[in-house]
C-alpha cells in the first residue's frame, strides 16, 4: 500500500487528489490536508464581489465529497515536511496543526504533492487588504466584503454622490491581471445596470508596462481577423468604457482614501478613492523543511519567496538568456523525488514579463500569471506520474509545463443569458517560445482575443460543468481540466 498525500484542496490539488483516487485502487491511501473545509470556486468569486453571485454558489463542503470517494480529509494546516523522516520517525512525514483543535499531527507519506496555493501577501504594502484600507476577491468571504462595500458605494450614488474607484494591483510584483481585469469590467457593467456609471470615475491602477501585458510579457493576437497587439487590445476596451488607466505603478501605501504609489519614471504620486478592490502580491504559504537531524533545510526545498523548487532551471540568468525551456515539466523536487509541486505552490524559475525598476531601485513589473487551467493540468500530469510510480509502470513522468500549456482567459464583463458579455483571450503558449514561434513567441492560430454574448454562456458554462467536476457527480472525469 502507498499512501499519498496532497497538502491543499484547492484547484490544483483537488484535481490531483480526485484523479488519483480514479487510478488507484482502494488499497492505496490517498490523504488531502486542508486549513479550508469547503472548496472555492475562484473564478466566480469575481460575480460575488459584484453580488451577482451568492458566496453559497462558489462553496462546498470538502468532506462529504472525500468521504465519498474515499479520500482521508484532514482539516489541517501543514507547516513542516521532513522528506528524510526525523530522529524518531523513519518515513518522510508532513507535520500538520488542526484549524480548530490546534491539535499537532505527523502524516506518514509515500509520496506527497504540494499544492498549497498562495499566500495572499497584503502585508507587503502598507494598509492594503480587507482587514484594511482596500478590498479583494481573491477568497469567497473577500468577495462578500468587497460587494458589501460597492453596495453601500451604489446607494450613495443613486442619492446624488459622485466617487472614485479603483481597480487593480497592490503592489509592484503582483500577479492576477486577469482577475482584477475580469472585476473592473463586472463593477463597471453593475454600475450601468444601477443606472449610476455617470456619477463614477473608475481607474484602474497597474505594475504592467503596458495594458495588456497580463504578466506574459503582452502577447500578439487574432481580433476580428487582424494580429493586435494586447495594449491595442486592451486600451480599446477601456476606452470604449471610460476606464482611465494608471500604468507602471507600486502602491506604498493604503490610506483609509488615498493611494501612495511610486511609477517606473521615479516620481511618487497619490490617487484618492472611495472604493479600492486590489489584489495582493503572492508568497509561498511558509512550509519549513527539516532532515534527518533535525536541521532546517527550507532553502534546499523552497525558494526564498515561498515557492517549492521542481524541476526547473533556478540559475540566474539575464533577460536575454532566459528560455522556454527553464520552465519546469515534471514538477518533480529535484533532491527528494517523491515530492511534487503543482499550481501556485511551485517556483517559476523566472519572470515572463522583462523585470524593470525605477531610479529608486523599486521593482515594477507583474510576477507570472497564475491561472487555474493550468494549475488543474498540473494536477492531473503529477497524479498520473504518481499512480505509474505507484504501479511500478516504468514510464517517464508526465509533462505540463506553462512553455507547452496555454491558458484560456474568459473575463465576464457582465452578467445576464442575452445581455451578458465577456472578453476572451487564449494564448498559446502562456510562456513565450520564440525557437518555435519565432515570430510572435506564441501560435496565433490559438492566440485570440474576442467579445460577445457568446464569452459570457461560455464563461457561465465554465462556472457550472467546473463545479460539477469538482463534486465529483456522475462522469465527473469526461470534463477536461
Ligand atoms: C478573483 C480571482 C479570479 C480568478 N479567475 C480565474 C479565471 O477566470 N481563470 C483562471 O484560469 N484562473 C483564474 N484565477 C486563478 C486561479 O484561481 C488559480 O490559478 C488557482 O486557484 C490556483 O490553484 P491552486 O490549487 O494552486 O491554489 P488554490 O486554488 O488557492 O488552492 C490552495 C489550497 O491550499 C490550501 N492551503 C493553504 N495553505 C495550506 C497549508 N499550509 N497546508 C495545507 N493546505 C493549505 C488552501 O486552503 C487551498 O485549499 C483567478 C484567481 C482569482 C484570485
Amino acid at each position: 500500500m502507498s499512501k499519498i498525500v496532497v497538502l491543499g484542496a484547492g484547484i490544483s490539488g483537488h484535481t490531483a487528489s480526485c484523479l488519483l483516487r480514479k487510478y488507484l485502487g482502494k488499497d492505496h491511501q490517498i490523504t488531502v490536508i486542508s486549513p479550508t473545509k469547503k472548496y472555492n470556486w475562484i473564478p466566480s468569486n469575481v460575480w460575488v464581489g459584484v453580488g451577482d453571485m451568492k458566496p453559497e454558489q462558489v462553496l462546498f463542503d470538502l468532506e462529504p465529497i472525500y468521504n465519498k470517494a474515499d479520500i482521508n480529509y484532514i482539516n489541517a494546516r501543514a507547516t513542516k515536511i521532513y522528506p528524510e523522516g526525523s530522529r524518531d520517525i523513519s518515513s518522510p512525514f508532513v507535520v500538520a496543526e488542526g484549524v480548530t483543535s490546534k491539535e499537532v499531527k505527523n502524516i506518514e507519506y509515500d509520496y506527497l504533492i504540494n499544492a498549497t496555493g498562495p499566500k495572499l501577501n497584503f502585508d507587503a504594502t502598507e494598509g492594503l487588504g480587507p482587514s484594511k484600507n482596500s478590498q479583494s476577491i481573491c477568497s469567497a468571504s473577500h468577495a462578500v466584503q468587497a460587494w458589501e462595500n460597492l453596495s453601500s458605494l451604489i446607494a450613495e450614488m443613486k442619492a446624488g454622490k459622485n466617487k472614485t474607484i479603483v481597480v487593480g494591483m497592490g503592489h509592484g510584483m503582483a500577479t492576477c491581471q486577469g482577475a482584477a481585469f475580469e472585476y473592473l469590467f463586472n463593477v463597471e457593467s453593475k454600475l450601468r445596470r444601477e443606472g449610476v456609471r455617470d456619477r463614477a470615475k473608475i481607474v484602474y491602477m497597474t505594475n504592467e508596462y503596458e495594458l495588456g501585458d497580463f504578466g506574459m510579457g503582452s502577447l500578439h493576437l487574432k481580433y476580428g481577423g487582424y494580429i493586435a497587439h494586447s495594449k491595442t487590445f486592451t486600451e480599446s476596451l477601456f476606452a470604449e468604457r471610460e476606464i482611465f488607466w494608471i500604468k507602471r505603478a507600486h502602491p506604498i501605501k493604503i490610506d483609509k482614501n488615498k493611494i501612495k504609489y511610486e511609477t517606473l519614471d521615479g516620481t511618487f504620486n497619490e490617487q484618492e478613492f472611495d472604493f479600492a478592490m486590489l489584489i495582493p502580491p503572492f508568497a509561498g504559504v511558509g512550509l519549513k523543511a527539516f532532515n534527518k537531524n533535525e536541521e532546517d533545510i527550507t532553502s534546499s526545498l523552497f525558494l526564498p519567496n515561498g515557492f517549492m523548487k521542481v524541476d526547473g532551471n533556478y540559475n540566474p540568468k539575464s533577460y536575454s538568456e532566459w528560455d522556454a525551456e527553464d520552465w519546469p515539466k515534471t514538477l518533480q523536487n529535484p533532491i527528494y523525488k517523491n515530492i511534487f509541486a503543482i499550481g501556485i505552490a511551485f517556483a517559476p524559475p523566472h519572470p515572463i514579463s522583462k523585470p524593470m525598476q525605477s531610479p529608486n531601485k523599486t521593482t515594477i513589473s507583474p510576477a507570472p500569471p497564475r491561472t487555474g487551467m493550468p494549475s488543474a493540468m498540473m494536477g492531473k500530469a503529477v497524479a498520473q506520474s504518481i499512480a505509474n510510480l505507484v504501479n511500478g509502470r516504468d514510464k517517464p513522468l508526465h509533462t505540463a509545463s506553462m512553455a507547452k500549456l496555454g491558458a484560456a482567459c474568459v473575463a465576464s464583463t457582465g452578467t445576464g443569458l442575452f445581455s451578458g458579455t465577456a472578453v476572451s483571450i487564449t494564448v498559446f503558449p502562456i510562456v513565450p517560445d520564440f525557437k518555435r514561434f519565432p515570430e510572435y513567441g506564441r501560435d496565433l492560430n490559438y492566440t485570440f482575443g474576442e467579445i460577445g454574448l457568446a464569452g459570457h454562456w461560455i464563461k457561465l458554462f465554465l462556472h457550472y460543468a467546473f463545479i460539477y467536476k469538482a463534486k465529483q457527480n456522475p462522469f465527473w472525469y469526461i470534463i477536461p481540466e
